[in-house]
């Protein structure tokens, strides 16, 4: 918004505002709990605003209550505003200019970037591309000049973005631009934030399964997920990350753009590191079967545990390591009742491919502790 349209509506107000009926503001905050005059004006604008009813104001004028708390956040809402309910500075400012009363037809809004149909993958030409292009580019996934190489043009690099941002969204990511990427995109242009970007614990699993206690864990979120696409979970598979760097693993495993995770790692230490929501499908396992079978994936039906070692089948895995394993594996295999059959090592869902966990990982803990809960 330009500065000379914003100036010259405030002096359309000012030149008939005497003469309207606005309500005025009151100044300073406002906050569930108040009471007096200045809440009355308040409600008053939120009446003429729409967002309130004469009736409901009526049953406690004067007194900012859940329902004045509530048709404020509608409000706010309704104006991209913080909604938290509380009439500030800003609040006022932008209720100011609403009920300006001579306030002219809504100036034509500047062109903005907006999500195109959904139907797009690589190869696509046309307008469509372009506006989701520009998307891709607002919303930091793709620069411009990346675009300017081939406006309009589904290529490698537009799909490069649309997978990036599909990662980011927690969606498949297939580089397809669908519904799903769609009304995700839609709400990313409207400015909310991507879905598990709070660094709280996911809900599931639950905190104790048929008397199996969850052990302790610190969720520490990876970039690198996508949907099990429907599949349930019925495999754990068991990794060592050749690194024995705890540190390292824990980046690797959750930096965007590394292209590896687990749902879970085992520090040196015995830390049990929550990485991937369980509902979500963690990138460890690659071209793998589980007894042969190739569908669903082993990424998208299992549960991955990485656990720091060097993978030389010299270096020991640690008590610490066994002992929250012993806990981890048993309280997974009761959560999800999974079979012990379907517990096993990266080696075995990727043989001739892969030697994870090395030789010297002792398996029979890890099945005497399962066996005695499931
Ligand atoms: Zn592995």
């Amino acid at each position: 918004m330009s500065t000379i349209s914003s100036a010259s509506r405030t002096s359309v107000a000012r030149t008939t505002a005497a003469a309207s009926s606005a309500p005025t503001l009151p100044t300073g905050t406002l906050s569930k709990g108040a009471s007096g005059p200045a809440v009355k004006q308040l409600q008053s604008a939120l009446v003429k605003l729409g967002h309130m009813t004469q009736a409901q104001m009526n049953t406690g004028p004067g007194v900012f209550g859940p329902q004045t708390e509530a048709s404020l956040k509608k409000y706010q809402a309704a104006n991209k505003l913080t909604a938290d309910g509380v009439f500030g500075p800003k609040t006022r400012a932008e209720m100011l200019k609403d009920l300006t009363p001579a306030k002219p037809a809504p100036a034509p809004k500047p062109p903005s970037v907006t999500a195109p149909a959904a139907g797009l993958e690589r190869g696509s030409t046309g307008a469509g591309v372009k506006q989701l292009q520009s998307a891709l580019v607002k919303l930091g996934h793709m620069t411009q000049a990346q675009m300017n190489t081939g406006p309009g043009v589904y290529g490698p690099v537009t799909e490069a973005a649309v997978k990036k941002f599909q990662s980011q969204w927690k969606l498949g990511v297939d580089g397809e631009y669908g519904p799903k990427t769609k009304a995700a995109l839609e709400k990313a242009l409207s400015g909310q934030k991507p879905p598990s970007s709070t660094p709280t614990n996911p809900t599931n699993p639950p905190p104790s399964t048929g008397g199996v206690k969850k052990p302790d864990m610190k969720w520490v979120p990876s970039a690198n997920t996508s949907s099990r696409g429907g599949a349930d979970i019925d495999a754990i598979v068991l990794h060592h990350t050749a690194s024995n760097n705890t540190a390292g693993d824990l980046s690797t495993l959750t930096k965007d753009g590394s292209g590896v995770s687990a749902h879970y790692l085992i520090g040196k230490d015995g830390t049990i590191y929550h990485l991937v929501d369980d509902k979500m499908a963690a990138w460890h396992a690659g071209v793998s079967s589980l007894h042969g079978d190739k569908s669903p994936s082993v990424n998208a039906r299992s549960l991955g545990i990485e656990i720091t070692n060097d993978g030389s089948g010299k270096t020991p895995f640690t008590e610490a390591q066994y002992k929250a394993l012993e806990k981890l594996v048993p309280y997974l295999a009761k959560t999800y009742d999974i079979p012990m059959k379907n517990i096993l090592g990266h080696k075995d869902v990727a043989p001739g491919r892969k030697v994870d966990p090395a030789s010297n990982f002792d398996w029979g803990r890890i099945r005497r502790a399962t066996d005695a809960v499931i």
